[in-house]
């Protein structure tokens, strides 16, 4: 059962000391009962009070990893029914079906694609995460010989599917070192799959024909030692699945109740053979709830959309995505060259980056942390202002970098140009363009 928040304030020290981020113990302990904060923030709280508080602060939708090394992926964790209340941990996990009946060719191909579709947005690498391996041949020397030639293709996470635990065993015998998820334990196979978990610490999958008999399931492995668990309910239509999907997450947040507590594995490609009604079926899973999403193939028109819905709606709300502070070189500046200043609002960084790279014309990029936030709402907020843009310029060391002491602000910050001029009496201000569009065309005519 959970704790109140009244029951885990008795547990914490009540000094109110307000290292955890709010004033009071009572308040940390009204955050905790509701999954708005985690334990961790407390620094002071006694070994005997975190063990008990352990059910509190547990999220209610466990996080589970599958893989190993640098692609580990992790997901649930979640505490929020929608992302405004505070926002979602783990974005769902994309995968790649590849069959052990598809033949050499075909399996090459998806693979090339698997490696092939990744796409730098905002700085960070968009790309599909897993390869499930799913055993339709019975044959387990052939689905051996395909999860070993997945595994030697990528360093990223798999799936074994198979309902026969000898041939998920064959599997494993490839790649149990990547801890792969196990999929799936039924109501037929679950004591053999969930050993097969133990012994190799795995992650399982459970699949049930309805909620109820997941339900049934997740005891039985949860009882077998097992927590490391997906739930797949069964349904394979769009409208079942994404109830289901909401039931789940319901089930976990608002009722606490443990044994629906996990991740989800979804597979929209089983409720249409319409590739594009797939991707937009896949696109309602990335929103509500799916933990991993397996897709029949990957191709980059339907892919690409489905990675930058996924890194919107985790982007944390309350954080911008953020660049890091100081000078940018962009094409090989020299002691002649440009010098623009923006904002570190990663979208108005890319931007602009992407505009100078554009105009050919080699430039150092002055980027300036505003707490991510872009230039006319920085402005607006007094953190964009000759204030404090002349000490960051002052500190960069950017005067030593050119000969010319020009700085060009973005438009959007035009009113500052006076409180510049005074703050950095040896440089120059420009007013470049207030569209990044225009900034190819800026450039052109600029002059040392
Ligand atoms: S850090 Fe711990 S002791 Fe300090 S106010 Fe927060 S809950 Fe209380």
């Amino acid at each position: 059962m959970a704790l109140t928040g009244i029951q885990i304030f008795k547990l914490l020290p009540k000094t109110n000391c307000g290292e955890c981020g709010v004033p009071t113990c009572l308040a940390f302990a009204m955050n905790l009962a509701a999954g708005k904060a985690e334990l961790i923030a407390c620094p002071h709280v006694s070994e005997e009070a975190k063990a008990q508080l352990e059910e509190a602060s547990a999220p209610p939708i466990r996080p589970v990893t599958i893989g190993s090394g640098n692609r580990t992926l992790k997901v649930g964790g979640e505490t929020v029914m929608f992302r405004h209340e505070k926002r979602f941990e783990n974005p769902p996990g994309i995968a790649l079906l590849i069959s052990d009946t598809v033949d050499e060719s075909e399996v090459n191909a998806r693979l090339e694609r698997f490696s092939q579709l990744q796409y730098e947005r905002v700085g960070l690498t968009l790309r599909a995460d897993l390869i499930a391996v799913k055993d339709e041949s019975g044959d387990a020397g052939k689905f051996e010989a395909l999860v070993n030639k997945v595994k030697q293709s990528s360093d990223c996470g798999i799936i074994l599917m198979s309902t026969n635990p000898d041939i998920l065993s064959a599997g494993l015998k490839a790649c149990a070192d990547r801890k792969p998820l196990l999929y799936a334990a039924t109501k037929d196979n679950v004591e053999g799959v969930t050993s097969l978990a133990k012994e190799n610490s795995c992650p399982v999958a459970v699949k049930g024909s309805d909620l109820d008999e997941v339900v049934e399931l997740t005891t039985k492995v949860t009882e077998a030692g097992v927590n490391n668990i997906l739930i797949d309910s069964g349904s394979r239509t769009l409208r079942r699945a994404f109830e289901d999907q909401i039931w789940i997450r319901s089930a976990a947040l608002n009722n606490k109740f443990r044994l629906l507590g996990f991740p989800t594995i979804v597979f929209p490609g089983e409720m249409t053979d319409d590739p594009m009604k797939e991707a937009v079926f896949a696109s309602v899973f990335v929103a509500k709830y799916g933990g991993i999403i397996v897709l029949s193939d990957l191709q980059g028109e339907s892919l690409f959309p489905l990675l930058v819905e996924r890194l919107n709606v985790y982007t944390d709300p309350q954080r911008p995505l953020a660049t890091t502070q100081g000078i940018y070189e962009i094409g090989g500046p020299d002691e002649n060259s440009p010098v623009l200043i923006t904002t570190n609002f990663s979208l108005t960084y890319f931007l602009v980056s992407g505009y100078i790279e554009t105009s050919k014309i080699p430039c150092y990029l002055l980027v300036m942390n505003t707490d991510g936030l872009s230039v006319m709402t920085a402005w607006a907020a007094g953190k964009f202002v000759a204030d404090a843009i002349a000490p960051f310029v002052k500190k960069s060391g950017i005067a030593d970098k050119v000969k010319h002491h020009k700085l060009v602000i973005p438009g959007h910050a035009a009113a500052e140009s006076g409180g510049l001029e005074e703050e950095l009496s040896d440089w120059e201000i420009l007013v470049g363009p207030r569209e990044g569009a225009h900034i190819p065309a800026y450039l052109k005519s600029w002059k040392p």
